[in-house]
């Protein structure tokens, strides 16, 4: 699928037909209040689909389904290597139809179809494969006791997981809470961003035909206030697992002290420093990676480097660098495999991230890009805008973008750099860039971050935990670790 040419990919979204009905309990149904809401395309603001716009009766329909399958045992106490083979088959399933899933992402929130096809499809199956292949290999444990008596520790999954994701990578994020929360025998009720629904309600198809059964995984799409809202205050959910902004994250903790104390796992916003030291080996690489930290995915990524603290001495020569970098990313077609930037998700996105961008025009000094850009007439499309001598106190310094917005900051001392990179709410991820192996030691092992990536940025795997310190969240994804979100553990003791 990746050697599809522009043409290609436009004939094969033209041909496409969408999935736009909550799916409870293995199948498709409309909203019970009948109401939808429009999914656009922010590449061209044209409509794309009616979706149904769930809310509590749906939320409460699809929470019932999913306690049902748990409570049947049909998911929940089958056999380990049962749960792998389907979830193995999945991974294939979204491989075998990865061009139609990199499609829905990138006409729903404008992300280059070339990235989702390579990156977010592969990503995803890649993520259900790890957990299938894990789960049968995970062993209880049993407690060093008096002769005569066993204490067996027992890892039970928790029943109905509520999970609640954004646009950024809709496919990737409600595979990162689906795949641990199935692979540890849940139920799982999932409620896509309302700017990016369709993956979601495609993915819920292909885990039936992977053999999940049916209400073990369900699908809501609908908006925060409504079917969001909804699902963190369901007695009946036992776990909610939010992905999105700090401030929503912080309603969710609010939303279960209301109703049931369901656990809540949090994975919220970031403003990443990207620290670039004298003493760096391959200044290219670093400036390949800057712009790649903060451009990537239109820097809409929740670990995206958005602060870029470079040492005085180097200042001049690493944002030639950069802006030579960026001068080649212009925001083009979604569809067409040349294009080096996609669009903003929507109109509401665009706005915020221009109003940072004219505010910083007064305090700091614009180095490039800086406005809106128009593509085929229209669209939602940012240039990649660098602004330097932001001080640490800016708005751009200090508040989450999410745009393809670069605040560059300089400082003379490594003391000054790590007060700097950790004067913030948040501490999700930090890049390091040295040449010397104790600076990378000493400078990693003080930065308040999830994720310290040294001479590269945010660094990722299925099989390293992703999350963050302060208010970047609770709990981490991926990894076994995130095992221990989806799971709780019973002892079973027995006096013989
Ligand atoms: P958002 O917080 O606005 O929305 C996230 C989800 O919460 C959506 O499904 C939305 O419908 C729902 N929601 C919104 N308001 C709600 C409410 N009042 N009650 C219940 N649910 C509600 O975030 P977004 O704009 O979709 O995504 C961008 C944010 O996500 C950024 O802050 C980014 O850093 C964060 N993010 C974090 C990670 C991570 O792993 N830490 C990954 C990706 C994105």
């Amino acid at each position: 699928m990746t050697d599809l040419s522009h043409a290609d990919w436009k004939d094969r979204a033209a041909k496409l037909t969408f999935r736009t009905q909550v799916f409870i309990d293995g199948a498709f149904h409309p909203a019970a209040s009948g109401k939808t809401f429009a999914s656009i395309n922010p590449a061209t603001g044209r409509a794309l689909a009616e979706v149904a716009s769930g809310d509590a009766k749906d939320i409460d329909r699809a929470v019932r389904s999913a306690r049902r399958a748990f409570e049947s045992g049909v998911w929940s106490r089958a056999d380990p290597a049962q749960r792998k083979k389907v979830l193995l088959r999945l991974a294939e399933l979204i491989l075998e139809n990865g061009t139609e899933l990199a499609l829905l992402d990138s006409l729903d929130m404008g992300k280059l179809v070339a990235d989702a096809a390579t990156i977010d499809v592969p990503g995803s199956a890649g993520i259900f494969q790890w957990y299938g292949e894990a789960i049968d290999k995970i062993y209880d444990e049993i407690a060093p006791t008096a002769p005569g008596n066993l204490a067996m520790i027992r890892r039970m999954p928790l029943g109905v997981i509520g999970a609640v994701v954004p646009w950024n990578f809709p496919l990737d994020m409600a595979t990162w809470k689906c795949a641990p929360a199935l692979a540890a025998g849940n139920s799982v009720v999932l409620k896509p961003a309302e700017q990016s629904p369709l993956s979601a309600l495609r993915l819920a198809e292909l885990a039936m035909e992977a053999g999940l059964p049916a209400g073990v995984l369900n699908v809501v799409p609908g908006f925060g206030e409504t079917a969001g809202q909804a699902l963190g205050l369901h007695n009946d959910v036992d776990c909610l697992a939010f992905t999105g902004s700090t401030e929503v994250g912080k309603m969710f903790l609010g939303y279960a002290a209301r109703s049931n104390m369901k656990q809540v796992w949090l994975e919220c916003g970031g403003k990443s420093p990207n620290i670039v030291f004298h003493d760096v080996k391959d200044l290219d690489a670093a400036a390949d990676m800057a712009s790649l930290g903060i451009f990537f995915n239109q820097g809409q990524v929740c670990s995206a480097n958005s602060r870029l603290l470079v040492e005085a001495s180097l200042k001049d020569a690493l944002l030639e660098k950069l802006t030579a970098r960026a001068a080649k990313l212009v925001p083009g077609d979604p569809l067409d495999p040349a294009s080096t930037m996609g669009a903003i998700v929507d109109e509401r996105q665009t706005q915020r991230i221009l109003s940072f961008i004219g505010a910083a025009r007064s305090t700091a000094k614009l180095v490039t890009g800086g406005e809106r850009v128009s593509v085929d007439g229209g669209g939602c499309f940012i240039a990649p805008t660098i602004f330097s001598d932001v001080s640490p106190g800016d708005a751009l310094a200090r508040e989450e973008v999410f745009g393809p917005v670069l605040a560059v900051t300089t400082f003379e001392t490594e003391e000054e750099a790590i007060a700097m990179a950790n004067d913030t709410i948040y501490g999700l991820a930090a890049s390091i860039w040295t040449n010397d192996l104790g600076r990378a030691h000493r400078v990693s092992e003080r930065l308040r971050a999830g994720t310290v990536s040294v001479n590269t940025v945010d660094a990722l795997s299925p099989q390293t935990p992703f999350g963050g310190f302060k208010q970047s969240g609770v709990g981490r994804d991926l990894s076994l670790h995130a095992l221990d979100k989806y799971t709780g553990l019973k002892t079973v003791w027995i006096k013989y």
